[in-house]
């Protein structure tokens, strides 16, 4: 079983894929993946030695190394042309970390058909990075666990023009307006109003960082109603 967030993740994995999970830790994602037969072959990247050490213990205790490889490297430089990977996921990290990994194998010229993307922070410069760089947003999803929200993104080779709100708060997210993505912007909601009391109590109204999150607040009730 994988958690709601990394479900969610795998609930976009096209079948027959050939994936590189990147940062991929425990490589519960293509494990899951591949004893599904759900995908025909993984790459679980890591850079770092103890979480990669943790992918070969996870694919070898499921006797999965006929299918699957971990390796040890930076970003997507764990992929080689002839693994022929189609379909890159990358979960659990910041979207400032997540882009950067992105653009460094944009820079290597490397070109995956689809992209997924869970992002715990900054999912604007995720989507932001996804139509700068030739890529269309197919679907989202947005999960609860605990007192997180996490949102999940498919992207495809192609274009698409996103405006501002489009590229805060999702395309599809913003329209589909799922219970959880309500909660999740009620939440941001109440945390803005405890900031502007803040600011309010110390008499900085007259301030960039308030005006800021005036827009923010507005924008958000505005995709709420
Ligand atoms: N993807 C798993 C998940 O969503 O549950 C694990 C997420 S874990 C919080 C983030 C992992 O990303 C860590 O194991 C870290 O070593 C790895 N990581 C961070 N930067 C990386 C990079 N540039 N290349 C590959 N892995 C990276």
């Amino acid at each position: 079983h994988l958690s709601p967030r990394l479900q969610a993740v795998a609930d976009f994995v096209p079948s027959d894929a050939r994936l590189a999970d990147i940062g991929s830790d425990h490589a519960y994602l293509p494990a899951y993946l591949l004893m599904k037969h759900h995908i025909t072959y993984a790459v679980a990247g890591e850079v770092a030695q103890g979480p990669f050490d943790n992918a070969t213990h996870e694919l070898k205790r499921r006797d999965l190394l006929g299918q699957a490889e971990a390796r040890l490297a930076d970003g997507l430089s764990a992929v080689y042309e002839d693994d022929h990977i189609d379909t890159v996921t990358i979960a659990g990290m910041g979207g400032i970390l997540i882009s950067d990994i992105l653009t460094a194998s944009f820079d290597r010229h490397q070109v995956f058909e689809t992209l997924i993307l869970q992002a715990n922070t900054d999912e604007v410069v995720v989507r932001n990075w996804l139509n700068e760089h030739g890529y269309q947003i197919k679907a989202e999803s947005v999960t609860q666990e605990d007192n997180h929200f996490y949102e999940v993104i498919l992207a495809t080779l192609g274009s698409q023009q996103l405006s501002h709100m489009d590229l805060n708060f999702g395309p599809y997210l913003r329209v589909e307006q799922s219970a959880t993505f309500i909660a999740k912007w009620q939440k941001e909601s109440d945390r803005i109003q405890v900031i502007f009391a803040q600011l309010e109590a110390a008499n900085k109204m007259d301030t960039k960082a308030y005006r800021d999150w005036q827009v923010r607040y507005n924008e958000i009730q505005q995709v709420l109603s």
